[in-house]
């Protein structure tokens, strides 16, 4: 590599699920500037505030400080890990996880990885978990974050696809942003969105959403509904539509089953029964109804609002109903579009990497289909038995029921609700090996083996974003230390674990990205998401391609079911009836305030890459809890002083401020502050340490948006 002479590498930004194209400058030794990639359709040139500090988050410096570089191993429980070669390191981990197997059977071990993985990785994990040591028991944190989306979409139209594409926001007349904060956490479509309204000033705007959001100041409505109610307000809105003839008959009629049994459920969400609900006004609700119905595209922007619930999959399908009900799928401008907030959730999800699914959105519970990926894999079988989800695999974890995770590119110890049953589960486990590229996260300390992983700008593959378009990654720097990439390290460990098996390794051995990708591209063909005529090649020559992509397409479809056929067995949608259930947990006389969670629009996750970025703290330097002045008030506090934020399972000491977007009897608190930033102050674990392990029954996604709380002056 030329140490001297700066050259352009094209790649993707690794933070959202927007999946901006970036260029990076290098001189070989460090990234000496990034822009946006001017040809990426999801971005045309821009970057947002936290794509544009890329660079930063990379240089040599931080690469030294705050990076794992080098592989550390404690063999007993109670002295420090110490360094050791990678031979010694991936010796001692077949060896414990093939003596545990044989033991305890395959499903006491578990991994638990990450939507940040690129697909090669996810697919060897996914592999390597499912086809080689035989358990399902491989679940990602894309599990608190798309697995509602997931249960919503295969409920409702049959398949796991988000059917809209980025060019829907310049065609619609009406969009619909719930549950989102799309200004802060998809910073560059919200610059689209806010193109579209300058082109088009009757273009409208509605916003729902607990708090008043920079999103939802920007909105010609503002719905503020109150936490956890989002399905009564689509099943009002749905009410209105059919009372007021808004509803698409021939669409109903034509492609969809099951209207009558949720019409029989909608008529009892009158409009006054909805706003008390909801705590909104009549005549918006009704407002909200008639733009939506009436427009001739209306598309729905949502994200985490919805699926972190214990009603996440009913709020998704409620939401897809109304746009079923109302003929607003299917054509430019109009859709359910989910808004993924990891930047490879997607393909994490293509390769089947979760516990309850398979490859290229095929059915774990389906034995032709566990046939056909066995044989795909070249392995004898798959498991039939469903994995623990990511909130189970922690609960089996602190009952012993499993002994030993692996845990990638993902900080459980911050991320995870109830942490300090997570905490607990990590100290009772017999190994947990951690898989990482930052030495800084709060989980590393739970390692006894810790395998040192690279990271933005050093790896290689695919990505795919929220409209369905697989990007390539190229290498920018080369890998630091001792550092190797995530599916090699799979793979590395692959290769030792099969003869302890008495199973081949040849299934888990590849040369590189590509023959991994290649192999997922053959486990598509036929599928709905048919990806047989792309290739590397096309991806680097042509740029990012949408799925599908069958082999002789000469592009990717970028918008689903213009035909009005869905991926069901008879071709129709489906209606889902989707009563409205509370929150989990109701605010009571202990516990009297609503806390909501969310991000802030410099950081993201568990600040483990952004934390290492100054300017990112020029918008919010600490961590607070934000509540409305008359709660304020009534506790006799000022601006910056000291709190407890109590739930029943912890309690956090933060910064009391007054916010302008707070109703009374509601508080917020940004997810990303972790230990690190807290402990200076008493506190601990962040914002986790209060939320539940409450989780949906169909998506198994914890109620991670929602806990009741009390507050006061410490
Ligand atoms: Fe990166 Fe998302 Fe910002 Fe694009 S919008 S630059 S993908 S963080």
């Amino acid at each position: 590599m030329n140490l001297t002479v700066p050259r352009d590498v094209k790649t993707t930004c690794c933070y959202c699920g927007v999946g901006c194209g970036v260029i990076a400058t290098t001189d070989g030794a460090q990234v000496l500037a990034v822009r946006g990639d001017p040809d990426h359709p999801a971005n045309f040139g821009r970057l947002c505030s936290k794509g544009s500090a890329l660079h930063t988050s990379a240089s040599p410096l931080l690469r030294q400080q705050v990076r794992a570089l080098v592989p550390e191993l404690r063999r007993a429980r109670g002295g420090p890990r110490a360094e050791a070669s990678w031979d010694d390191t991936l010796d001692f981990v077949a060896q414990r996880i093939a003596a545990t197997i044989a033991e305890h059977g395959p499903d006491s071990v578990a991994f638990y990885i990450s939507g940040q993985l690129l697909t090669e990785d996810y697919y060897v994990f996914n592999k390597l978990a499912k086809g080689l040591i035989g358990t399902n028991n491989v679940d990602t944190n894309s599990r608190l974050c798309m697995s509602s989306a997931v249960a919503g979409y295969k409920q409702t139209l049959g398949a796991d696809a988000p059917p809209n594409c980025y060019e829907d926001i310049d065609e619609a007349e009406v969009i619909f942003i719930v549950g989102s904060n799309t200004a802060f956490a998809h910073p560059i479509l919200y610059r689209r969105l806010e193109d579209a309204r300058k082109r088009n000033p009757a273009l409208k705007v509605v916003v729902a959403d607990p708090r008043r959001t920079d999103t939802a100041r920007d909105a010609d409505l503002f719905l503020p509904i109150l936490p956890g109610t989002d399905v009564a307000l689509f099943n009002g809105m749905l009410h209105l539509a059919l009372w007021e003839g808004l509803t698409d008959g021939a669409f109903i009629a034509g492609h969809t089953d099951g209207f009558n049994e949720l019409k029989d459920l909608v008529r009892d969400y009158t409009p006054r029964f909805v706003a008390e609900v909801c705590g909104i006004a009549e005549a918006d609700l009704v407002m909200a109804a008639r733009w939506f119905g009436q427009s001739k595209a209306s598309l729905s922007l949502y994200c985490q609002g919805l699926n972190q619930s214990t009603h996440g999959t009913a709020k998704n399908a409620a939401l897809i109903n109304l746009h079923l009900a109302t003929g607003q799928i299917g054509k430019p401008g109009a859709g359910p579009f989910s808004l993924t907030g990891q930047p490879n959730a997607m393909g994490g999800r293509e390769v089947g990497g979760m516990a309850n699914l398979l490859s290229a959105h095929r059915d774990l519970a389906n034995p032709a289909h566990r046939a056909e990926v066995a044989a795909l894999w070249g392995v004898e079988s798959v498991p039939a038995k469903p994995g623990k989800t990511a909130v189970e695999m922690f609960d089996a974890l602190a009952s012993g029921e499993i002994k030993i995770i692996w845990i990638a590119c993902t900080n459980p110890a911050q991320s995870m609700p109830d942490q300090k049953l997570i905490r607990m589960a990590l100290e009772k486990a017999e190994l947990v090996i951690v898989q990482e590229a930052y030495t800084s996260t709060a989980t590393v300390p739970y390692a006894d083996v810790l395998l040192p992983a690279t990271t933005w700008a050093e790896k290689e593959g695919t990505v795919t974003n929220s409209e369905r378009r697989i990007t390539r990654l190229h290498p920018v720097l080369p890998k630091p230390g001792l550092t190797r990439h995530d599916w090699e390290i799979a793979t590395n460990f692959a290769a030792r674990l099969a003869p302890l098996l008495g199973k081949p390794a040849a299934p888990f051995t590849y040369a590189g990205t590509e023959q991994i990708w290649n192999e997922h591209r053959e486990s598509t063909r036929g599928r709905d998401l048919d990806i047989t005529g792309l290739s590397f090649k096309i991806l680097d020559e042509r740029g990012p391609q949408q799925w599908p992509f069958p082999e002789g397409a000469a592009v990717g479809r970028k918008r689903l079911y213009e035909d009005g056929v869905f991926p069901t067995a008879n071709g129709r949608a489906r209606f889902v009836v989707t009563p409205y259930l509370p929150v989990a947990e109701p605010v009571d006389a202990r516990f009297p305030l609503h806390l909501t969670t969310g991000r802030l629009r410099d950081q993201w996750h568990g600040m483990s890459r952004s934390g290492t970025v100054a300017q990112a703290f020029a918008h919010a330097a600490e961590p607070s809890v934000v509540m409305a002045r008359a709660d304020m008030d009534r506790r006799m506090l000022r601006d910056g002083e000291l709190v407890h934020v109590t739930s029943r399972r912890g309690s956090q000491i933060l910064a009391a401020q007054a916010g302008e977007d707070m109703r009374a009897g509601q508080a917020f608190i940004a997810m990303h502050w972790g230990q690190e930033y807290l402990s200076g102050r008493g506190a601990s674990h962040g914002v986790n340490v209060l939320t539940m392990p409450a989780f949906d029954p169909s998506s198994k996604q914890p109620e991670l948006k929602h806990a009741a709380v009390k507050i006061l002056k410490a």
